[in-house]
């Protein structure tokens, strides 16, 4: 590492507390730091020099690739004209309108109006208060309880902390918070020993199932909402066991239950369909999107509320006046902006279509590199979305001890390939989701190098 690199690390450890970090360790110096100084297309380059593939994509959101000149030049021309006013009581500004209007054209029929914010997060935390001002216009308010998934990922402030459901998201912190629960993950490849005969579509029923008994044992008039990711992603990139969605959907209807598809990873192509829900039949009452609303050019978030849940919130502001409820940054005009010529960017590159077969052809290439590896127990995903999960014994499907750290082992063996594949929170799972613009060429580079990072880390295991 070079002098000029070093130092800035250095000053780093003394003044920032980095997200999701060991805090002691970075701040002595025992964990490893790196500043990031460019990008170009799906790389990224330190200052040292050194370039790495970047097969997650940030943080699965620069779908555009790095370096697009195109979305800095919106962003500019919209800082020359109008860098911000506050859109509360009906103002606005030109981007949030012809985005608003691209939103709802994407998302299909049913929706009907974006609420903007900054991330992920806020936009949970906007669906929740929603969820409860909807129900209490409707005069039901006790029908306030949230149900996500074990191993589901919305965030991490104090509700969308609780929604997600990662052990390390809650501990020391006190969560989840009373009246958010958590059913069973429908993740097929660790099902239980009593489901181990099960197909998919049983498994599918099976997960239904807990969740209507969980609806039952608190009282369905006590649930209020349900919320979703179409795929789960930071709980191990788990695609959906066939006919889960459609199975949860026919619970939820049955108790009159909101259903939130939170997009921000999957929505704007990653899976090859604009969202989603499309790719799986869902017919959410409200959809979460960001990241790859702006390829995290901007920050910028939004909630998509479907015409249902609309009619009410009307009904409400007629009876109680203006609703409380804004962020200063809302419909950010350079959010705004930067989103247009993202979307534009995905449009015109037919990015989308290329998620479906660039990653078809990431799935394939995955599973003849690592199909009967001796220590990968799955290889799954869908789109431009991979994992490996890591076994000690696959046939069995038997976990590593986790003192082994064998998943951030190979995250780290794949970084000295100048790879970034991202070692998943829980679980010894291999992560990727690079730029929507990766080519056939590209994902055999990724391919490869994954399998040079699993096979030396195999090699000191044995
Ligand atoms: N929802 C999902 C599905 C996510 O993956 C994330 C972040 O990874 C969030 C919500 C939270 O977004 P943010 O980190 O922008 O607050």
């Amino acid at each position: 590492m070079n002098q000029q690199h070093q130092d800035l690390i250095d000053r780093d450890r003394k003044v920032t507390f980095h997200a999701s970090s060991h805090l002691r360790d970075f701040a002595h110096g025992n964990a490893p730091g790196r500043v990031i100084t460019g990008g170009q297309g799906i790389t990224i380059r330190d200052k040292d020099g050194r370039e790495f593939i970047d097969g997650f994509a940030g943080l699965y959101c620069v779908n555009i690739g790095y370096g697009r000149t195109e979305v800095a030049e919106a962003i500019y021309q919209q800082a020359l004209e109008l860098s911000y006013y506050h859109t509360y009581v009906g103002h606005s500004n030109e981007p949030q309108i012809a985005l608003s209007e691209k939103i709802i054209e994407l998302a299909g029929p049913g929706m009907s109006k974006v609420y903007y914010g900054l991330g992920g997060s806020d936009a949970n935390e906007t669906q929740l208060k929603i969820v409860r001002y909807y129900n209490n216009v409707l005069g039901r308010p006790q029908k306030k309880k949230v149900i996500s998934r074990q191993r589901g990922y919305h965030g991490s402030g104090l509700a969308t902390g609780s929604l997600t459901g990662l052990k390390a998201f809650h501990d020391q912190f006190d969560l989840p918070l009373e009246g958010i629960l958590h059913t069973e993950a429908p993740y097929y490849y660790h099902r239980g020993a009593e489901q181990q005969g099960m197909s998919e579509r049983e498994f599918s029923a099976h997960c239904a199932a807990r969740l209507e008994e969980m609806i039952l044992a608190e009282g369905p008039d006590t649930v209020a909402a349900f919320i979703g990711e179409p795929v789960l992603g930071t709980g191990g990139i788990v695609p959906p066991p066939e006919g889960y969605w459609e199975a949860i959907q026919a619970v939820l209807n049955r108790y009159d239950i909101l259903l939130i598809a939170d997009e921000v990873v999957c929505g704007f192509g990653r899976i090859g369909a604009d969202f989603g829900s499309h790719h799986y039949a869902i017919k959410p009452d409200l959809m979460t999107v960001a990241k790859g609303l702006t390829s995290a050019y901007q920050p910028l978030s939004g909630v998509i509320v479907g015409d249902r849940v609309w009619q009410v919130l009307e009904q409400g502001t007629g009876e109680y006046g203006p609703i409380g409820h804004g962020w200063t940054y809302s419909g950010h005009a350079l959010g705004c902006a930067a989103a247009l010529a993202n979307l534009e960017i995905i449009a015109r590159e037919k990015l989308t279509e290329n998620a479906a077969e660039t990653g078809a052809y990431l799935q394939r290439a995955m599973a003849d590199a690592f199909g009967d590896h001796p220590i990968v127990g799955d290889v799954r995903g869908v789109g431009m979305l991979a994992a490996l999960e890591f076994s000690a014994n696959p046939e069995k499907r038997e976990h590593f001890d986790p003192g082994l750290k064998v998943g951030a082992r190979i995250s780290a063996a794949a970084l000295e390939e100048n790879l970034i594949a991202r070692a998943m929170p829980q679980g010894d799972i291999l992560g990727f989701a690079p730029p929507l613009i990766a080519t056939r060429d590209q994902v055999d580079e990724i391919v490869a190098r994954t399998r040079r990072a699993v096979d030396r880390v195999t090699d000191e295991l044995v």
